[in-house]
């Protein structure tokens, strides 16, 4: 297994009317042995674009992608040392599936009885056995997802890539496929990067992502970091919920942050370097934010909207003419608040994070 790192890559691409398109402007990454890494974004930020360039099917425009020490920009797909798992299966729909698994083994002129073992083993550990003789038609989209991922496996590449895997499956089956993706790259201890749009995807399943938007990384993190702590404004919108505070720096400590709102003045934890005046924003999260009873604070706001959701009651409650989501959760013992109610707000200072 590998560690992938990517210097100052850069994807141009010439379109149909001639016009560039800066696919991937000078994104640097490093992804160690064994690390489970996502590439996350919407739709055309570049995640396709970068995993293809680390496979090798398209070709940097400048940069360089190492393997380890080694610098693969010149070494072709087919020798490079890795393997892609597509949003389509890809099987050969004339072949059973333990010819599929076996395929890439054969063409790497393996022993017979070496490749019959590998398969089989990989076929014990993702419980496939029973679906061996069988052909790609008669297996389910999610069973068929699996011979991929057990034909990909099989080769025991350094770097395992996926694009989009799961997008063809159900949810159900989603979240079954994630565990099951997850257990396999842990237990074999292959370096993976994963591309998704899919925030929940990239968030349980990644040890660090990798926000991308308009073809340049805006953060990289574990997915805690990336939640909690969002260095800009893309991505606190992009990963979950986020409600935005605009205020000024009044005062700044070692650890603190004291800043000024239209009505009061909140603290935080202080992350990097602020100054006093600065105008900032503020993130905070919808579980963040404490409801209290209208006397019971400083800080007021008034309930738009009281939504039951059964594990959790989702507020919007107006504050300095900002609608701020608020979720509560257990409302079983909590006090729901009508629509109309004024109520205290508070924001821990840990909730608030300042970009
Ligand atoms: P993602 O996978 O994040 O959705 P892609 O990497 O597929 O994004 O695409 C990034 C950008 O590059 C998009 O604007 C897309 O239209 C463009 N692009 C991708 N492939 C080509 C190509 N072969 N020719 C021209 N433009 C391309
Ligand atoms: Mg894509």
């Amino acid at each position: 297994t590998k560690s992938v790192t990517l210097k100052s890559v850069t994807k141009t691409f010439i379109d149909d009317q001639n016009k560039f398109v800066h696919a991937v402007s000078d994104v640097n990454l490093v992804i160690k042995q064994g690390e489970f890494a996502t590439l996350l974004g919407p739709s055309g930020c570049g995640k396709t674009t970068t995993l293809r360039m680390v496979a090798g099917f398209e070709e940097i425009s400048t940069g360089d992608i190492f393997f380890g020490e080694e610098n693969v920009n010149k070494i072709s797909p087919n020798k490079r040392d890795c393997t892609m798992v597509f949003q389509s299966y890809a099987l050969f729909p004339h072949m059973t599936v333990f010819e599929n698994v076996a395929y890439g083994l054969k063409i790497k002129k393996l022993p017979k009885e070496e490749i019959e073992r590998k398969v089989d083993d990989i076929f014990a550990i993702m419980n496939l056995t029973e679906h061996k003789t069988r052909m790609p038609s008669q297996l389910s989209g999610g069973q068929q997802q699996r011979v991929a991922l057990a034909r990909a496996l099989v080769m025991e590449p350094g770097v395992l890539l996926f694009d989009e895997p799961l997008s063809n499956l159900d949810a159900k089956l989603r979240l079954l496929m994630r565990d099951e993706i997850r257990r396999l790259q842990k237990r074999l201890g292959i370096t993976a990067i994963y591309v998704t749009h899919d925030q929940s995807e990239a968030m349980s399943m990644s040890d660090k992502v990798i926000v991308m938007n308009k073809g340049k990384i805006e953060q990289i993190g574990t997915p805690q970091e990336i939640y909690q702590r969002p260095k800009t404004k893309f991505v606190a919108d992009f990963i979950g919920t986020a409600n935005f505070i605009n205020g000024k720096i009044s005062k700044v400590t070692e650890d603190e942050l004291f800043i000024q709102t239209e009505d009061s003045v909140l603290k935080a934890i202080r992350h990097g370097d602020f100054s006093v005046d600065d105008a900032i924003q503020m993130v905070v999260r919808p579980e963040a934010i404490h409801l209290l009873e209208e006397e019971s604070g400083e800080i007021k706001g008034k309930v738009v909207k009281s939504v039951f959701m059964g594990q959790t009651q989702d507020y919007e409650v107006e504050y300095n003419g900002v609608n701020l989501q608020v979720t509560v959760h257990n409302p079983m013992g909590e006090r729901i608040y009508q629509v109309g109610e004024i109520v205290s707000l508070h924001f821990p200072r840990e909730s608030l994070h300042v970009i």
